[in-house]
């Protein structure tokens, strides 16, 4: 090495070097021989001043595969220095490899020719600092990665927090629907054990009974200790078996079965069921078990039957009465007739009459008093009854039918259909004819005579009065009596034989009804001395009627309740105005009358045959003459009644007065 400073010697500069703060080393020579190193390079390096004269990579053989040797070799060919900052070196300090940092230059020394002789390495160790700015940045890291850290537990509870609601909601919803779920299956189960339809589940070949509810433990008569038996077993009775035998072909089969209305027999009783045999199948699609659903239909099957068995019957009636039926549908006024209708109006079997085509063959005069009874019964609801004369279509001869009819409502009480039977009463119309003939001929026969016998009887009671001869007056009176009755009585059948020939005639005048009443209570008193009669209102009533006729009526009405009622009883008889209808009512304390002769009671010859009349005498000619004079009045007759206690016969006629 030689002396290349203008102003200090060699020895000076490395004197400086020495004592210098400044850590420093020179290399020389290709190999980088540590030709120099102060003490304070030494204290960096880790070593002792034994260095000097050794190559670099002897004493530090840790910087072959570090940077280092190359930079400074790089130094050495380029004569360019190389600062480094925070340079971390790895050294291997008492046997272990430690890193430090430095900063550090190297700076080429060269000689007068320009060439590069020496590097001077100095640096300055920053371990501290660096390990301060990197425990710095640490913490920095450790802080920033606290606060990541925090952010992302943050986020972390928000998302637990979520996670946890959701939980929540899920648990809630799964807790529901199984609550649900339990809530609909205890439904169901309910349902099934409730159900008004008999359910029954049969497991295996063998029908194990796996459940039944009540309604089919109650048609098999059974209890809830069945539940596991086989059916076979439950169920000994030979004659049941015949039930379960389609049970054997749906577990075979798979295929359901549908009964209707099948015929069972089940502890000795018939049981009528509506069945379905469902198979219930498991994953693999083969029969587990059988549900088997029944509905006892007994009831309706025999009422049913019962109706059939009635119309079946009714047909029978109607057939051997030789009667037509008809039907006539409210709602759109069409008449559907039987074979036999049809046959007595004359139409052909296949003819389908309409209503007008049934009036043309009724004589006209007959077809206002018709419309009138369907009309009335229609309106009210009443049954109606009415017998008129038809002319065969085919062959023009007269016929004498009864129609009777009632209409049938649905359950709002609205008019349905109105239908009915029709009965050929030719036969004894004609005989009822035939009786009104006879008798008005023999009533007239008899007349004659019966005049002729009076005027003799009351010449002989006028001579018995002149002789004062006391027995034969009270003889003849009692023979004049009866001589009365016996005129009475043929009067009525000629009266009923004109009426029935429409030849009776009304004269009409103005007169007190309440006297008329009067009158008669008192005619009827000494010929009744057992019975008391008494006149419930003696307000005087005038009427415009037919006297004489009405008088029959009223007659007719007491002598009915003197014969019909027991010794001791009273009659009660009197009238009131009604609505502008002068109304007379009969009151007795008789044998009384049965609900369903009530209405028959006014028909010609009509009489209640029992055990207490069977001894009365009388034709059941009064009430029909009655009840065709109030008719001709344009009033009403009826009667009520109760069996043992007594009757109550009313009439109405129009007053026929103006005030
Ligand atoms: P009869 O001549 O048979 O009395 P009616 O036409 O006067 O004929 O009466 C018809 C039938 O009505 C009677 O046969 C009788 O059975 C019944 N009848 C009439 N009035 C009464 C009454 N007041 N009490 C009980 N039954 C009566």
């Amino acid at each position: 090495m030689s002396n290349t400073s203008p102003f200090f010697s060699e020895q000076q500069l490395i004197e400086i070097l020495s004592h210098s703060p400044l850590a420093a080393a020179i290399f020389v020579n290709e190999d980088l021989t540590i030709a120099y190193i102060n003490n304070c390079m030494l204290d960096i390096w880790k070593k002792e001043d034994k260095v000097i004269g050794r190559v670099l990579v002897d004493v530090f053989p840790e910087l072959n595969d570090q940077p280092f040797i190359s930079l400074l070799k790089e130094v050495l060919h380029t004569g360019i220095a190389y600062e480094g900052k925070d340079r971390p070196a790895n050294l291997m300090v008492r046997g272990k490899l430690q890193t430090f940092y430095y900063d550090f230059k190297y700076q080429p020394i060269k000689n007068e020719k320009g060439e590069v002789f020496a590097i001077l390495h100095t640096a300055t160790d920053v371990t501290e600092r660096n390990l301060t700015t990197l425990a710095l940045a640490k913490a920095k890291q450790d802080e920033d990665d606290l606060k990541n850290e925090k952010v992302l537990n943050e986020e972390l509870l928000k998302v637990k927090e979520n996670l946890s609601k959701l939980n929540k909601e899920l648990e809630d919803r799964v807790n529901y629907r199984t609550k649900e779920l339990l809530e609909s299956e205890a439904t169901l189960r309910n349902l099934i054990l409730q159900a008004p339809v008999a359910i029954a589940v049969l497991r295996g070949k063998d029908l194990i009974i796996e459940s039944a509810n009540d309604k089919i433990l109650e048609a098999w008569h059974k209890t809830k200790e069945i539940i596991g038996l086989p059916l076979k077993v439950v169920f000994d009775d030979i004659k049941a078996h015949s039930l379960f035998s389609e049970l054997a072909n749906v577990y075979e089969s798979g295929e359901p079965y549908y009964g209707n209305e099948i015929s069972v027999i089940l502890n000795e009783q018939e049981l009528f069921t509506n069945l379905a045999y469902q198979p219930i199948k498991n994953s693999k699609g083969k029969t587990d078990s059988i549900m088997l659903v029944a509905h006892v239909v007994t009831e309706q099957v025999l009422a049913r039957k019962r109706v059939e068995h009635a119309e079946e019957m009714l047909r029978f009636s109607i057939e051997a009465a030789n009667g037509g039926s008809w039907f006539l549908d409210l709602q759109t006024r069409e008449l559907a007739t039987s074979p036999r209708y049809k046959e007595l109006y004359g139409f052909h079997i296949n003819d389908t009459p309409a209503y007008a085509d049934i009036l043309a063959q009724i004589p006209p005069e007959y077809h206002e008093k018709i419309n009138d009874e369907l009309e009335n019964a229609i309106k009210n609801g009443t049954d109606y009854t009415t017998e008129h004369p038809i002319i065969s279509k085919t062959d023009n001869q007269t016929r004498w039918v009864k129609s009777l009819g009632k209409v049938y409502s649905d359950s709002t009480n609205q008019p349905l259909h109105f239908s009915g039977l029709m009965l050929d009463i030719t036969e004894q119309k004609l005989d009822d004819l035939r009786k009104s003939d006879f008798i008005g001929m023999v009533s007239h026969e008899l007349k004659t005579p019966l005049t002729t016998l009076k005027g003799y009887i009351q010449l002989l009671n006028a001579r018995a009065k002149q002789d004062d001869d006391a027995f034969r007056i009270n003889a003849l009176a009692k023979v004049e009596t009866q001589i009365n009755k016996m005129s009475e009585l043929i009067k009525s059948f000629l009266d009923v034989s004109r009426f029935g020939a429409g030849k009776i005639m009304l004269t009409k005048n103005r007169f007190c009804l309440n006297q008329l009443i009067q009158d008669i209570i008192e005619e009827n008193l000494f010929t009744t001395p057992d019975q008391a009669i008494v006149l419930e209102n003696t307000n005087k009533m005038e009427v415009y009627a037919d006297e004489e006729k009405i008088g029959v009526v009223i007659a007719n009405l007491l002598s009915n309740a003197i014969k019909y009622s027991p010794k001791g009883t009273t009659i009660k008889l009197g009238c009131q105005l009604n609505n502008g209808c002068a109304e007379v009512k009969l009151t007795d304390e008789g044998i009384g009358i049965k609900a369903n002769d009530l209405h028959k009671l006014f028909d010609r010859y009509y009489r209640v045959e029992n055990a207490s009349t069977k001894h009365i005498s009388g034709f059941g000619i009064g009430l029909y003459l009655s009840a065709e004079i109030i008719k001709q009045h344009n009033g009403k007759i009826w009667a009520e009644s109760e069996m043992d206690k007594g009757s109550t016969f009313y009439f109405t006629i129009p007053q026929g007065i103006t005030a």
